[in-house]
């Protein structure tokens, strides 16, 4: 969060404030859209699933087990960004309760999960006394960050901060990109992905193996989804030099493709005027090719073909062209699968995922200029995810409002944010939890055969 959104987000209190003291009786039930601690407070108190958040980050951790590492949690970074651009690191809690009171009390406008550290890291100082250097992160989920910002060059509906339905086509792609890879590629299972807030998708890979990967396998994995490689001053974002396209790539380009000419072509209106067409056109390395669709569509610009079909059918003259074989520059062919990577293919911010420290925005926080709650997505029904759709803040008080004086642990469950929790606990929470527990057995059952077998000898 930048000083700029707090302090916006900190105006629109003051605004709230006001209309709350003006209003009659009548619009009690009528929250007025905005983002403020008040509200946050309400939010904490009655919403934000601090127990599912406990279990998710003690991965069985739950002292239940006398296999359990019951100092695990404890070792977490948590960081809280409060109101006024505050910004406390290193927060870390022994039980779910000094959680939720902890978060409760101070009403963080932002919560970042880090890494599992050595030691518990509200004690690093300590340990850095001791002079031996114990205080290193030893565990952290494999996270994945996409954010719209980076496709600015291929979106024309939307440009920055802004999203919409046919932007968001972008982000559907890079789930069904990213997730079945991340599961037949790297044999992952615990997968969460989760709605930034704003304009762009995180991926939390919690799998064992997953959170214990080092830097350097973090680095090789990320590498592994990058193909996107231009800046500002290449035409050319994607090059696919080697003969034949990576396993990978070829299941990628089905996605890709499905999408980019059935959505993106009209949605984006990709080809409707000079200065779009000759964007692709710059990236086909063959003059007289270039020409004669330059011509062909200058020609056809006084027709009659409707905008919705001059996209579809200019995207059919450069297919036919650079596939009829009858180009004489080798690899022109390639040009068509280059031109539908540059525009579709996912975006990461590589650095997020390279580094084991990196912190990263938790899900089911509220993002302080939208409102709207970073709700888990499913990747298998993710065509349908809309974030205009999601609750915002303002929203949920309403329905807690309309739902009376209710003081159930279950109020959540009468308000919108309802469904996103229970898809929360039944795909990944529950899956999770059952496998960690399994996985702290067998070790504990191991250990147990070690010792009995040293006892022997
Ligand atoms: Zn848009």
């Amino acid at each position: 969060m930048t000083k700029e959104e707090i302090e916006n987000g900190t105006a629109d209190m003051e605004i709230d404030q006001r209309e709350l003291m003006n209003g009659d009786r009548s619009e009690l039930n009528a929250v007025p859209d905005g983002f403020n601690a008040n509200y946050l407070k309400v939010y904490y108190g009655k919403l934000f699933p601090h127990a599912d958040i406990f279990k998710w980050m003690s991965y069985g951790n739950d002292g239940k087990h006398p296999g359990c590492d019951e100092s695990y949690f404890g070792r977490r970074e948590f960081s809280f960004t409060l109101d006024n651009d505050i910004y406390l690191r290193f927060q870390s809690f022994n039980s779910a309760s000094q959680l939720e009171n902890s978060i409760k009390e101070k009403c963080p406008f932002k919560i970042d999960i880090g890494p599992v550290y050595s030691v518990d890291p509200a004690k690093r100082h300590a340990y850095a006394q001791s002079g031996n250097n114990v205080f290193t992160p030893v565990e952290k989920e494999l996270v994945f960050d996409i954010d719209m910002t980076d496709y600015d060059d291929v979106r024309y509906c939307c440009s920055g901060a802004d999203v919409c339905l046919k932007c968001w086509t972008l982000m559907t792609i890079a789930i069904k990109v990213i997730d079945p890879a991340l599961r037949d590629d790297f044999g992952f299972n615990h997968i969460l992905w989760v709605y930034s807030g704003r304009r762009g998708v995180h991926c939390w890979v919690c799998d064992p193996k997953a959170r214990r990967l080092t830097n350097e396998q973090r680095s090789s994995i990320a590498e592994y989804f990058r193909v996107y490689k231009g800046n500002e001053n290449s035409q050319k974002k994607v090059s696919l030099t080697s003969s034949a396209l990576h396993p990978f790539l070829l299941r990628s380009y089905k996605v890709l493709e499905e999408f980019f000419e059935g959505n993106l072509l009209s949605n984006q209106s990709l080809f409707s005027t000079e200065e779009r067409y000759e964007k692709i056109l710059e990236m086909i390395p063959d003059e007289s090719i270039t020409s004669e669709l330059r011509g062909k569509w200058q020609d056809n610009k006084k027709s009659s073909i409707s905008k919705e079909n001059i996209n579809v059918d200019r995207w059919k003259h450069v297919k036919k062209i650079l596939k009829s074989g009858k180009q004489k520059a080798p690899g022109l062919g390639k040009c068509v699968e280059e031109i539908v990577f540059s525009f579709s293919y996912p975006r990461l911010d590589m650095e997020v995922s390279k580094h084991m420290n990196h912190l990263l925005k938790a899900p089911f926080c509220i993002h302080p200029k939208t409102g709207r709650v970073c709700v888990p997505i499913d990747p298998n029904r993710c065509e349908e995810f809309d974030p205009t759709a999601v609750p915002t803040l303002s929203k949920l008080l309403e329905e807690i409002n309309m739902g009376g004086l209710g003081t159930d642990d279950d109020e959540w469950d009468r308000t919108s944010l309802g469904k996103s929790i229970r898809f929360f606990r039944s795909s990944f929470l529950q899956p999770l939890l059952k496998s960690c527990k399994e996985e702290i057995e067998n070790s504990y059952n191991a250990k147990l055969q070690h010792s009995k077998t040293s006892l022997t000898w």
